[in-house]
């Protein structure tokens, strides 16, 4: 069979190594879940390891990928999808059913993709994916360090996060000028949050605008009530709060609102 032509615009860098796409299929846990997605799949390197007793979905947008990945895989042409992951419509696959999700995808999309999962994260308790090291270590960081940060937070407050290992620039043609990463998120038990959650998200996001700038400050725009403020933890700095301190927070301004109404 021919090979695909790597395209930089569609951030195709091609696992190489068929030990470590093993490494990657041996470490996903999602064997209570019998539907599975792959996003990206290029040409089909993790896809010949995953267990044909799994539903499996792939989702590639190349054309050229799709062609090859029909004749690569014939029992899986009923589930493979041409499509753009992030215009897809999830919910046409998930039919009621949790969905697991996997993937070496490109790096100029991985942050959307993780969104697009948290917006859908009723039906996907499970995600495993390849990221540039940097991004998928901010995933995984915990308060107190350099690198924590809105997405940390947002994730670690549906997710429980897990860093696997360092994958290096030499397994993929072309290598990538950075480094990689393979994490794995497990959602929560209780992942309902007790709080409005769209309110969460604001206020995660506007106090990492300004990290350097104490909760207080960053959160002048919201307009609250000075008793409100007076809490001690509206002096910290974002950094130094927990996905659980956000969620107090929130629900702390959540009720203070109620209050004055
Ligand atoms: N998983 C394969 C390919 C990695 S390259 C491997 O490990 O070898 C990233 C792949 O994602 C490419 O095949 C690329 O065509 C595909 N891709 C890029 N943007 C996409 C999108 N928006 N939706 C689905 N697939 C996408």
């Amino acid at each position: 069979m021919n090979f695909v032509n790597p395209k930089k615009k569609l951030g195709q860098h091609f696992l190489k190594d068929e030990n470590v796409a093993r490494k990657i299929v041996d470490r996903l846990t999602f064997d209570s879940y019998t539907q599975v997605l792959e996003i990206g799949p290029g040409m089909g390197i993790l896809t010949q390891f995953i267990s044909k007793n799994k539903k499996i979905f792939i989702i590639e947008i190349d054309k050229e990928s799709i062609e090859y990945l029909k004749k690569k895989f014939p029992y899986l042409v009923e589930n493979i999808i041409h499509n753009d992951f992030l215009k897809f419509d999830l919910n046409s696959i998930i039919n009621d059913k949790p969905l697991a999700i996997f993937g070496n995808f490109p790096y100029n999309i991985s942050t959307q993709i993780l969104f697009k999962v948290l917006k859908h994260k009723d039906y996907i308790p499970f995600f495993c994916g390849m990221f540039q090291k940097e991004v998928a270590e901010r995933i995984c960081k915990t308060e107190g360090t350099k690198k924590y940060g809105i997405i940390s937070v947002l994730v670690q407050a549906f997710y429980n996060t897990y860093y696997l290992f360092d994958v290096s620039p030499q397994v993929f043609a072309p290598p990538p000028k950075v480094n990689s990463g393979v994490i794995e998120l497990k959602r929560k038990e209780n992942y309902n949050l007790p709080c409005d959650q769209d309110l969460f998200f604001k206020i995660v996001k506007l106090s990492f605008q300004q990290r350097r700038k104490t909760i207080r400050n960053s959160l002048k725009t919201l307009q609250l009530d000075e008793n409100i403020t007076e809490d001690s933890i509206f002096d910290l700095r974002p950094e130094k709060l927990s996905n659980v301190d956000f969620i107090k927070l929130t629900q702390k301004i959540q009720n203070g609102r109620i209050q004055n109404q």
